[in-house]
């Protein structure tokens, strides 16, 4: 049996963290067992579901790699949910309601008040074909609600182990609206038939779903597929995600300058008993990717851990794969392979290269505050800078001579030449950066900044 898995995101926004780690476990699961990886864009919503949300979320999924080996949009199949929906009604499946909202909300809140479960009491099962004409002729449009069984669905869970869900607890679901629409439950069993999937992989938000669309496969006489129900992200405080990493779209951490491996390595590894540690490429995650290393516990987001991984995969980068990257920031144009190796282990991303580009590249600085004395100390340092081109010894013999003359030690030798020279507190080794910046520009910016 060939492993076939969708990911199927709604494209109604961005694709965020969450949707990531979906997608990811999905493609890491399929590619672990030479499987096949669909993507499936869920945009039934037609009101909601945008163009540009579409392309944003194939444009996501290819900056990280997923790249995906069969695809197609609900959009295009509304011809099968009819026919599913057919199938359904003359099976006595799905039926015909007519309670507004309002009335709904009303009777829930009587079962509520007796001490009932919320549940849809079946009412429209009860009307004759004459109450039906009835209520059409007072212009009521039905929507319709698919039959559980009052049974209960099982399966054991890839991640969870058995599970066995109570379908007379839940409500028989609206599969089809007023207007006609479909919701999201019946078109995705439909889907999963139609394309053979073999797994479901998703978020547990969706475990009571999976009761009823097990009974929606069967009821379309189709075998249900396994299904793996993961737990959810929570922040780093044990909380939900932030705002923040909530609603981070991967567009976003894009332009932050997260490395997709960086995202990447950690969305598999947390919630395992894994360790989390970067690892160089997806088909390394995926040999490593097994179900039975995720536990139960929600998987901590850590946006420290993930700044830490990110650090590690740009420190590991050669010059000639960040080299286009460089390319687009300002002066990245004129970056050398020793430029890169001397800066590297000072970013946390590549767009951090910036700061270090034109403190190489550009002009003047601009400049510290040094007070009076350092001003001084500076125009002393600046009168012993030696003449002509500067060697990797230049700042060694240089930095001593001031040491010599001026009495300074330590800190307050060299944190005020650093500083005048990059324009940092803190940064590279000052010798192999004297060098990259070179005589000429050291030299202007001592006098600059001298009294
Ligand atoms: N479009 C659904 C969602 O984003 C898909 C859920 C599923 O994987 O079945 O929640």
């Amino acid at each position: 049996m060939t492993v076939k898995v969708r990911f199927a995101p709604s494209p109604t926004g961005k694709l965020h963290v969450g949707n990531i780690r979906t997608a990811l476990v999905n493609w890491l699961y399929a590619k672990s067992l030479q499987g096949v990886f669909v993507l499936r864009i869920d945009d039934t919503d037609l009101e909601r579901s945008t163009k540009e949300n579409e392309d944003g979320i194939r444009n996501d999924l290819t900056w990280l790699g997923m790249t995906w080996d069969e695809t197609f949009k609900q959009s295009d199949k509304f011809d099968r949910y009819t026919a599913a929906a057919e199938d359904l009604k003359a099976k006595g499946l799905l039926y015909p309601c007519y309670e507004t909202s309002e009335e709904l909300d009303r009777r829930k809140k009587i079962a509520q008040s007796r001490g009932k479960p919320p549940v849809y009491d079946r009412a429209a099962l009860e009307l004759t074909d004459a109450d039906r004409k009835e209520l059409e002729a007072q212009g009521r449009k039905p929507h319709w609600r698919f039959k559980l069984s009052g049974g209960r669905a099982e399966w054991v869970d890839l991640v969870r182990g058995q599970q066995s869900i109570d379908t007379s607890s839940v409500s028989d679901p609206v599969l089809i609206r007023e207007d006609g629409s479909f919701l999201y439950t019946m078109p995705s069993v439909v889907d999963d038939v139609d394309a053979k999937i073999t797994h479901v992989i998703r978020g547990e938000d969706h475990v009571t779903n999976s009761g009823a669309q097990i009974e929606i496969f069967l009821a379309l006489g189709a075998k249900p597929p396994e299904m793996a129900h993961m737990p959810l992200l929570i922040g780093a405080d044990g909380q939900g995600l932030s705002k923040r990493l909530g609603s981070l779209s991967a567009e976003q951490l894009r332009n932050e300058g997260y490395e997709p491996l960086a995202l990447l390595s950690l969305l598999s590894k947390i919630g395992t008993s894994d360790p989390v540690e970067a690892r160089e490429s997806l088909e390394q995650l995926a040999l490593e990717f097994s179900f039975s290393k995720m536990g139960r516990a929600p998987a901590r987001f850590d946006e420290n851990e993930l700044n830490g991984l990110n650090a590690q995969i740009v420190h590991a980068m050669p010059f000639e794969m960040v080299k286009p990257r460089l390319a687009k920031l300002a002066y990245g144009d004129q970056a050398t392979p020793e430029f890169w190796e001397v800066v590297k282990g000072n970013l946390q991303s590549v767009p951090d290269a910036a700061l270090w580009l034109a403190v190489v590249y550009g002009g003047g600085l601009t400049g510290p505050d040094l007070d009076a004395e350092d001003k001084a100390f500076i125009g002393e340092a600046a009168q012993l800078f030696p003449e002509g081109e500067v060697t990797l010894t230049t700042w060694k013999s240089w930095v001593d001579a001031v040491k010599a003359k001026t009495g300074r030690k330590g800190k307050g030798l060299f944190q005020p030449l650093r500083r005048v020279l990059t324009d940092q507190e803190h940064g590279p080794e000052m010798d192999r950066m004297l060098l990259l910046i070179g005589g000429d520009k050291a030299r202007a910016r001592l006098i600059e900044a001298a009294p």
